[in-house]
């Protein structure tokens, strides 16, 4: 476990083909099957590098602004994107991307994979709890010299960000290829502590697009773009394997199963 950890953050083009992960159900070890799928990935390079922008319409309606690529190089930094390859029931290949996390505010854009929840139902329950998280941060500012009411006001904002991070993460529904479906809570221990950002990666997203709608992954890739990140451990246009943090715990989950479908294809 400690040496695949070291060699996930260490080589930056790393193979996806050498990660694996120990799944919660069964209790084995499943890997990716399919391909490094570093063509497609360097197609979605260029494009992003043409369009500068997220978005498939290119008649520049009133989203296309927001969907602008631009701010990965700002302050904010770059995110992750990833393609996947797969085989469709009728032998059909067919192509999908992700992006990492939600773009400029946005968990759903067109002819992107979506997040693994109900949008609707994530916003509903993080709006109240995230204003009172935001007020409690203002008030918390403001009284610097009542330092027992500052104290008071952290234990509380830091109880509320508890619960919400608790009630978000049972959202997710996490889809494997044996068709079975767990939440985040299911499959994680709260008591362990589940990272920020956990199945918000593109491999998580991708893995759960595919057994949601009855496709066989063949080949997938996950790339970095914009400027680098603080720890300066992604790079823009460099490719790596999923992250030991958060897709690692998941993964082994997610993959169960996929090893069956290829299994008659290879005979
Ligand atoms: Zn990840
Ligand atoms: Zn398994």
């Amino acid at each position: 476990m400690e040496r695949m950890n070291k060699k996930i953050f260490s080589d930056a083009d790393e193979d996806i083909s050498s990660f694996s992960a120990s799944c919660l159900f069964c209790g084995s070890d499943h890997i990716f099957p399919g391909d490094n799928f570093r063509v497609s990935g360097q197609a979605l390079m260029e494009q992003l590098a043409h369009t500068k922008n997220i978005g498939s319409d290119t008649s520049g309606n009133s989203d296309q602004h927001r969907l602008s690529t631009d701010p990965l190089f700002g302050p904010s930094r770059g995110k992750m994107f990833g393609v996947m390859e797969c085989r469709a029931a009728d032998g059909s290949t067919l192509f999908f991307k992700a992006f990492s996390g939600q773009f400029n505010g946005l968990w759903l854009v067109e002819g992107w994979a979506p997040p693994l929840f109900d949008v609707d139902e994530w916003t509903r329950v993080n709006a109240g709890p995230e204003l009172a998280i935001k007020t409690l941060g203002a008030e918390i500012k403001a009284c610097h010299d009542d330092h027992e009411r500052g104290k008071r006001l952290q234990q509380e904002r830091k109880k509320l960000s508890r619960k919400l991070m608790k009630d978000l993460h049972a959202l997710y529904r996490l889809t494997n290829f044996r068709g079975q479906t767990l939440s985040l809570t299911d499959l994680l221990s709260e008591r362990t502590g589940i990272p920020t950002g956990t199945g918000d990666c593109c491999a998580p997203k991708l893995l759960n697009f595919a057994a949601t709608n009855n496709l066989v992954p063949t080949g997938i890739s996950e790339f970095y773009w914009g400027l680098e990140n603080k720890s300066a451990d992604r790079q823009h246009r460099h490719f790596y394997p999923p992250c030991a943090e958060k897709c690692r715990p998941i993964l082994g989950f997610m993959l169960c199963g996929l090893d069956e479908l290829y299994a008659p294809q290879r005979l």
